[in-house]
């Protein structure tokens, strides 16, 4: 009887344990990630924690694993989630436990100087409103803690599914940053170079901010069929040594409007200045490495009344609100760009195909938990 008695109390604490810790992907050091079994999170003040159904990789987690941008070792990384409300801290209101809720990449604070700016992505400081993946814990994992999740949680639309959402909360909110960071207008042209992901949310985002001409720069050519079918009106290869008088000619002779940059070379950037015309705008999204140089020639020495604008994620739950309004109301439909499928357990295979490029792979929808 006692020893029952002991083996049913040993069963209870065992039992506890395995519902106190979750499967996460855990960054080790460059080229160390892989799923391990680790605590889950309790929410403090103001805090939530989700249980995460859908993530996805990005092209910053690659950054992170080939460790050209550096994360403490130990860290969960992945900034994308979406989920169900797990448990509540003290100091929310609103929210209930089983809500679905998207969560941007770039969870601002709404309290300090930079957010109550409108710069909620520098919450803080430089890069501060990034967090998930990179500072704290992130979403590649069954469980995430949310900090100033009042700021943060964004209910979704019971008519909308997770694969319906999950990239609004990186890549759209990105790419579509760069034409209302570039100011594109009704009528305008805009040429994108590169159509990656973030290449292809930025020739979404022209599109809805009404450009006549969207001209997309990409060598890939399922990129390219991809691009089309988002909307840009032509692509043209990068690699043709005629591409800057092409896009000139195609806007009516002087250059584009806006041109986005959405890759993060010197060569790219130094191709979107050359082709807008004076007084264009050049919307940056790249992130780039070592040193970036301004041709003076393209530039008019300084004095072409162009601007350049850079622009981060942004986030809390009104941008993500906005966003799923837009695949609600059908003005947008990302999922063709989700074209893989991993689930958690195996997302070390998902981040060498999306690292590879092979397999015309654009995004991988990792499933948590089904
Ligand atoms: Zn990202
Ligand atoms: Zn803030």
């Amino acid at each position: 009887m006692a020893t029952a008695a002991l083996l049913e109390k040993e069963a209870r604490v065992t039992h506890k344990t395995a519902t106190e810790s979750m499967k996460a992907l855990v960054f080790r050091g460059p080229n160390q990630i892989g799923i391990e079994k680790v605590p889950l999170p309790k929410p403090g003040y103001g805090e939530v924690v989700i249980k995460v159904t859908l993530t996805t990789i990005c092209g910053t987690d690659l950054h992170i694993l080939g460790g050209e941008y550096p994360v403490r070792p130990g860290l969960i990384i992945g900034h994308e989630a979406v989920g169900t409300i797990h448990e509540i801290g003290r100091g929310l209101t609103g929210y209930s436990v089983g809500d679905r809720v998207l969560v941007g990449a770039i969870t601002p604070c709404g309290q300090c100087e930079f957010c109550l700016d409108g710069h909620l992505a520098q919450c803080g400081g430089s890069i501060g409103g990034w967090r998930f993946g990179n500072t704290i814990n992130g979403a590649q994992a069954e469980y995430l803690l949310v900090p100033y999740a009042q700021a943060n949680l964004a209910k979704i639309p019971s008519e909308l599914r997770d694969e319906q959402v999950v990239l609004l909360a990186d890549i759209a909110s990105t790419g579509f940053s760069a034409a209302e960071s570039g100011g594109v207008k009704m009528g305008d042209s805009v040429a994108v170079f590169a159509q990656g992901p973030i290449g292809l949310c930025a020739t979404v985002g022209a599109k809805l901010r009404g450009a006549a001409l969207i001209i997309g720069v990409e060598g890939d050519e399922f990129r390219r069929s991809l691009a089309r079918k988002m909307g840009a009106n032509f692509v043209f290869d990068p690699a043709d040594p005629l591409l800057i008088e092409k896009i000139k000619r195609a806007a009516g002779g002087k250059g584009v409007d806006v041109a986005i940059e959405a890759l993060g070379l010197q060569e790219t950037f130094e191709a979107a200045l050359r082709s807008i015309k004076p007084g264009g705008t050049l919307s940056s999204l790249g992130v780039y490495s070592g040193k970036l140089s301004i041709p003076l020639e393209p530039f008019a020495a300084g004095l072409g009344d162009h601007k350049i604008v850079t622009t981060l994620c942004p986030g809390g739950k009104e941008r993500m609100r906005r966003l799923m309004e837009l695949v609600r109301q059908h003005r947008v439909d990302l999922v063709p760009l989700l074209t893989h499928n991993f689930p958690l357990e195996r997302i070390t295979e998902a981040y060498q195909l999306f690292g590879s490029r092979k397999d015309n792979v654009i995004k991988v929808a990792i499933r948590v938990g089904t």
